[in-house]
């Protein structure tokens, strides 16, 4: 993909500060981190999004993402940390390169996530079987 910013840093044609690297899975450093440690791992091959990305080679990212959270923790002295991903435009994917974000947290590092709100009576039910039916 010629405009891509995640394969150009593949191509070694974009710096990035790379903390990971395999055959199929690239790990760096976000150059504007939610946290100090936050990582994108991507898959070298260009696939869009999380959704176009074959089964096989997310499952290749899984191990990778679990084995550099752990680092984090030992190395940062992280406390925990988030696994995001956005999906398209609507979610705030804004590079279309499919690439899962590693967030180390910290004790009282203030950073709050989605706000949520109960489901009205009924409702529960309803989301799950049009979800389920189109399993
Ligand atoms: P998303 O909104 O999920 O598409 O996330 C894109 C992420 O890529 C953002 O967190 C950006 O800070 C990050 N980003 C953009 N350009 C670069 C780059 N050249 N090197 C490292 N991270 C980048
Ligand atoms: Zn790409």
């Amino acid at each position: 993909m010629e405009d891509c910013i995640f394969c150009k840093i593949i191509k070694g044609e974009l710096p990035s500060t790379k903390i990971y690297e395999d055959d199929d899975v690239l790990a760096f450093l976000d150059i504007n981190p939610v946290s100090p440690g936050h990582t994108l791992v991507i898959p070298k091959e260009h696939y869009e999004n999380f959704s176009a990305t074959p089964n096989e080679l997310l499952s290749k990212m899984m191990p990778i993402i679990d084995k550099i959270s752990k680092a984090a923790e030992e190395g940062l002295g992280a406390d925990g940390f988030n696994v995001a991903l956005n999906n398209g435009q609507v979610a705030g994917q804004i590079i279309f390169h499919t690439h899962f974000h590693m967030i180390p947290r910290f004790k009282d590092d203030n950073l709050h996530l989605w706000p949520g709100k109960p489901y009205k009576e009924g409702e529960i039910e309803k989301v799950a079987e049009k979800i389920k039916n189109n399993l």
